[in-house]
């Protein structure tokens, strides 16, 4: 069955772009312009996803947030002007699933869109032991700030450990060199596109030594790394 979408953003440009991208993958797609379309549209009939503008002429994008996240866990995606915005969108206060930054392309929304309902369909029962990192599993211990992988710790520096735990975080999630520069590098001078895949490239190597195969952090053109989760 096609997947429902609810799109609320006020700039008919933007809608537009949006509309014929994600209705050229498939989706079905209901486009509203204000908060309070966009709350009733919701509540009439729930969809599989909702996109939400930060800024609409009614209110503000996290108000609708809020009130679906009051009955619903349905996945949401904000769309933002403004990269300040991003901790209050994924923290704890509102509890999106992830955001794009404007100006953003098209085929950027639509992957995080495809990613984020991969990871939020119901696993088949058979397929279910299997659905996890390919290789060893890798594990995370916030508490400890370390990474398991397999019986073993990962021997990792500070940069490739919240590098590593950034990217596990949120498997298949797209992180763009910038972003990663923020979370990652964000009290440290001197970091370009470069320093990113520089540690990208020292990660991948610890983890082949570790048996882990094939490309668990994964290039994505144009766009960042994720990483894998098994099929
Ligand atoms: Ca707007």
């Amino acid at each position: 069955m096609r997947k429902r979408i609810l799109l609320l953003e006020d700039e008919q440009a933007i809608a537009d772009t949006l509309l014929y991208a994600l209705r050229s993958e498939g989706f079905d797609v209901r486009h509203l312009r204000l908060a309070s379309e966009a709350l009733d549209a919701f509540r009439e009939q729930p969809p599989d996803l909702a996109i939400l503008d930060v800024g609409v002429p009614d209110g503000s994008g996290f108000d609708v947030c809020r009130a679906i996240r009051k009955t619903s866990e349905t996945p949401i995606v904000f769309l933002t002007a403004r990269h300040e915005e991003i901790d209050r969108v994924l923290g704890l206060e509102l509890g999106a699933d992830d955001y794009v930054v404007k100006p953003f392309s098209p085929r950027e929304v639509c992957a995080r869109v495809r990613a984020i309902l991969r990871r939020s369909a119901p696993l088949p029962q058979a397929a279910a032991p299997t659905a996890s990192t390919p290789g060893p599993l890798l594990q995370l211990d916030e508490a400890a700030q370390r990474i398991r992988c397999g019986d073993d710790w990962l021997a990792l520096t500070r940069y490739e450990f919240q590098l590593l735990a950034t990217l596990l975080r949120r498997p298949e999630r797209i992180f763009s060199r910038v972003e990663l520069m923020d979370l990652v590098w964000g009290d440290a001078l001197d970091t370009s596109d470069r320093t990113v895949d520089a540690h990208v490239k020292l990660l991948r190597a610890k983890l082949r030594a570790r048996g882990v195969q094939g490309e668990l952090i994964q290039t994505h053109r144009n766009m960042g790394y994720s990483i894998r989760v098994a099929d």
